[in-house]
């Protein structure tokens, strides 16, 4: 392992710790079997900081919602729940995660289209933020209200507007709405304020709207800020105390392609400008909320497959690993992921070979990458493939083979954040019959 060769370079700091130490790399083989993540945990707080100061120095009463979703390694979660976020979760099992690692409850924000009368019941006697996202949950909150009278219950509404821009759809996949939240323009929001009204002792205290658009545009922030503060303003300034635009902003991408999208500074800019027009002159601000998960842990993953062999079929080269296209990109885009390769032996031939990277599992489709050309990986080599940490290891389990393990990396320490799973956890004894 002498040469460190870059297939598409990239700057990944941290990751030359691991790799140009041979015995270090040959230690977490060892332990975790020829793939594994690496979770880098500098990289980690360096994002959230960033992401942090780009808000809160323009606007200083600023809070982070970690996305769970994108992410639930319960190692990671920790880590930010540390450094100062608060979790956003969308399920009950998430809301459990985040009470499992010690969350304090106040500090979890409830989202999602799907709670019961019992997940609503939990989350409002523990405090926690609840942002309900349609009609139904209503009457759970009432009952709630009404069981408890001497109980102030704060509650957020998820909303839904338009926000194409000029006529064409910003939404993900194109669709024409976006199906979350209670609809502002037919009357479905002033009915939910109604019904929530009725209870004296229901406080409607902040807006959500969370949209997951096309190209993550300055301008659709621009739309669903200007909007979440005119609505809140109409509406319940009175017991406003929040503002969450959700998530869904893009993280610092690679060299040269961070060119082409807004840095953290632009969205804060943008966001912060909106809030501090609209509450720049109020006593007292109500709190602005983002919450991210793509742009707090993408970059902070890398998934290391060994090199099992490259055959030649024809005139194409295939390099097969012990890896398989779930652990990289399990919505199986068509673009590859940076990544470096990491060769066993010096090899002073400069060839270069066009060739695919392909995975273990027995479908035609299963590419880690594809087209690449350069210098053609041998057996005992190993991929390193990098901006994988969002949705990822939360679509599980991968196909035909056991979950890989994933390594904690806080540099000069390599931790077990995830065991190497085992056939007994895969087909776990409490839960099948055999
Ligand atoms: C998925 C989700 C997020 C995070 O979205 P990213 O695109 O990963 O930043 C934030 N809030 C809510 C409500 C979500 O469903």
């Amino acid at each position: 392992m002498e040469r460190l060769n870059a297939c598409t370079v990239t700057d990944a700091p941290g990751l030359e710790h691991v790799l140009l130490k041979h015995d270090q790399i040959q230690r977490l083989e060892a332990e975790f079997g020829s793939s594994f993540y690496i979770l880098d945990v500098n990289k980690l707080r360096e994002n959230y900081r960033k992401i942090n100061t780009a808000f809160k120095s323009r606007y200083e009463n600023f809070i982070i919602g970690y996305s769970y979703k994108t992410n639930y390694l319960p190692y990671l979660c920790k880590e930010l729940s540390n450094l100062g976020a608060y979790a956003e979760v969308v399920s009950r099992l998430e809301y459990d995660l985040a009470l499992k690692i010690g969350e304090d409850p106040k500090r979890i924000i409830f989202n999602g289209p799907l709670k019961t009368m019992d997940d609503i019941n939990l989350a409002l006697t523990n405090n926690s933020i609840l942002n309900i996202d349609s009609l139904y949950e209503i009457d759970f909150v009432k009952r709630f209200a009404s069981k408890n009278p001497e109980v102030e219950v704060p509650v957020g509404l998820r909303v839904n507007f338009e926000i194409s821009q000029n006529g064409v759809s910003a939404l993900q996949e194109g669709y024409k709405y976006s199906r979350f939240g209670i609809c502002v323009n037919n009357g479905n929001l002033e009915h939910a304020l109604t019904e929530l009204r009725s209870m004296e002792n229901i406080r409607i205290v902040g807006l959500h709207g969370h949209f997951s658009t096309k190209n993550r545009s300055l301008e659709s922030y621009k739309i669903i800020t200007q909007n979440l503060c005119t609505l809140a303003k109409e509406n319940i300034l009175d017991s406003l105390e929040y503002i969450d635009i959700g998530g869904g902003i893009y993280g610092e991408l690679p060299k040269p392609y961070d060119m082409l999208v807004p840095a953290f500074d632009d969205y804060a800019e943008t966001i912060c400008g909106i809030m501090n027009t609209e509450f720049g002159d109020f006593h007292k601000k109500p709190l602005l909320i983002l919450e991210p998960g793509v742009a707090m842990v993408a970059n902070v993953f890398l998934f290391a497959a060994k090199v099992i062999e490259s055959k030649r079929i024809r005139n194409d080269y295939f390099v097969l690993v012990d890896g398989s296209v779930h652990n990289v990109k399990p919505t199986m885009h068509k673009n590859n992921l940076p990544m470096k390769i990491v060769r066993q032996e010096h090899d002073p031939s400069e060839e270069k070979q066009t060739f695919h990277i392909v995975g273990y599992t027995c479908m035609e489709k299963d590419y880690l990458a594809s087209e690449i050309k350069g210098r053609l990986p041998m057996k005992d080599d190993y991929i390193i493939f990098e901006n994988v940490g969002a949705y990822t290891i939360v679509f599980n389990p991968p196909f035909i083979k056991e979950r890989p393990g994933i390594v904690a990396m806080d540099h000069p320490e390599f931790t077990a954040a995830r065991k190497k799973e085992t056939i007994r956890q895969f087909f776990n004894e409490e839960i099948y019959v055999f």
